[in-house]
C-alpha cells in the first residue's frame, strides 16, 4: 500500500475516533459563540467562547458543502478558513 493512502486511511479513522485531523481552521460561531477547539490529547471539542472551561458541549459543526458549516446550535452558516479577521479580537493575553 502506498504510503499516501495509508495516511489517508490513517486520517479517516483518527476521524472516526473523534480526533481533530489539522485539515482545516478551527471553526467559531460568530452569531453565538460555539467555537471548536482540541484537548491536549487531540479531540475536537465544541465550547462556548466566553466560557473559561474548557468543557466539550457535545455539538458539532456539519459540513454542508465544502468549506461551508452550519452552527448546530444556532444554524447560522460559517465558512471555514475565515475567521483570520477575527482572531485579534479573540487572542488572550498569557501573562
Ligand atoms: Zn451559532
Amino acid at each position: 500500500m502506498a504510503l499516501a493512502q495509508q495516511l489517508t486511511e490513517l486520517r479517516i479513522h483518527a476521524r472516526e475516533l473523534g480526533l481533530f485531523t489539522d485539515d482545516r481552521e478551527l471553526l467559531t460561531c460568530t452569531s453565538c459563540g460555539l467555537m471548536e477547539d482540541v484537548t491536549s490529547e487531540g479531540f475536537l471539542i465544541t465550547c462556548d467562547v466566553e466560557s473559561l472551561d474548557i468543557n466539550d458541549s457535545g455539538l458539532r459543526f456539519t459540513e454542508q458543502q465544502e468549506g461551508k458549516f452550519s452552527c448546530p446550535r444556532c444554524g447560522a452558516n460559517i465558512v471555514a478558513g475565515d475567521i483570520d479577521s477575527q482572531n485579534d479580537s479573540l487572542q488572550h493575553d498569557e501573562g
